[in-house]
């Protein structure tokens, strides 16, 4: 009997906005599918804050309730275990967690989970682990470092030609603001993406912190923090270095609660002088009346300061 393709669940949250040209990639290469949840809605919400402990933060709720939308309908779901990316260079600990959790919430669903774990600090890297991700399913050394290779390449692509639309975005005309925020915040359909939505019907051209060159934004995080040892946040930082002069206000949007923004944002409101700043904390009981009133005033103080008003 024919084999049949390998299908691969990728869940539509936290890393998939960082790695989904590279995760897409690698598997295609090596004739698989993959399967993505869809875009967050009210379902897989209130999915995901029933399988999550309360003090969990509102991107792992999210996170959950994707995963919970592909079992059974995948061969394996992807949960990356990514630690670090050398010293000073760490991930958020939930990072680290969540393949274990993932298989502790789901130990009793059937479904198979597949890891790979990015530990530099204990000399494991990425390559090494798509080495050993691509063998788990069968492939042979040649062809898996023959797809992390195209992989990466289109990773790289996606993200160059991400960044080039942002950097145009400055030299257009009119009231520009910079949100600081994790991708997989931003994006979400179900946190961030009201919030540019309102930003553009407003006439606002909404900017990403993290939309910069990686290496570039963890030299400028340098200029707000020689400290801060996680790579998300080194990077927003750095991307706020390069560009609080260019923009009329900040945005600080976080999910609750989120341990490393609960700290990264207040030691930006106490470094970043001179533009008006608006932070938001979005929960899932966050409406989008009460954030759109907050951001409706706080355009307003904008205006009104730069004589617009
Ligand atoms: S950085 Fe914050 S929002 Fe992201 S996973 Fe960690 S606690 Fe959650």
């Amino acid at each position: 009997m024919e084999k049949q393709t390998i299908t691969i669940g990728l869940p539509r949250a936290l890393l998939y906005y960082r790695y989904y040209a590279l995760w897409r990639t690698f598997f295609q290469e090596l004739g698989m599918e993959v399967a993505v949840s869809g875009p967050t809605d009210r379902d897989i919400l209130e999915r995901g804050t029933a399988l999550a402990i309360d003090e969990a933060c509102l991107s792992l709720k999210i996170y959950l309730g994707h995963v919970a939308a592909l079992v059974g309908r995948c061969d394996y779901i992807l949960v990356p275990r990514v630690s670090n990316f050398g010293r000073h260079r760490s991930m958020c600990t939930r990072f680290e967690s969540t393949p274990d959790l993932v298989r502790s919430v789901f130990r009793n669903s059937g479904q198979e989970f597949l890891s790979y774990e990015v530990d530099e600090e204990q000399k494991k890297d990425e390559a090494a682990a798509f080495l050993e991700l691509g063998r788990a399913l069968g492939r042979s050394p040649k062809d898996v470092r023959r797809a992390y290779k195209l992989a990466k390449k289109a990773q790289a692509a996606h993200y160059k030609a991400r960044v080039q639309k942002y950097e145009q975005q400055y030299r257009r005309s009119g009231l520009k603001v910079l949100i600081a925020a994790h991708s997989y915040v931003i994006e979400d359909p179900y946190m961030g993406r009201p919030v540019t939505d309102y930003l553009k019907r407003v006439g606002v051209i909404p900017l990403r912190a993290d939309m910069v060159d990686r290496d570039g934004a963890l030299k400028h995080s340098r200029e707000l923090s020689s400290t801060c040892k996680w790579e998300i946040s080194r990077e927003i930082l750095g991307g706020i270095a390069m560009h609080r002069g260019d923009v009329d206000g900040v945005i600080l949007l976080s999910a609750f609660p989120c341990g490393p923004d609960a700290m990264v944002n207040e030691l930006i409101a106490r470094r970043v002088k001179g533009v008006p700043m608006l932070n938001l904390v979005l929960d899932s009981q966050s409406g989008t009346a009460g954030v759109e009133t907050r951001l409706e005033s706080f355009i307003d103080i904008i205006r009104f300061q730069e004589g617009k008003l």
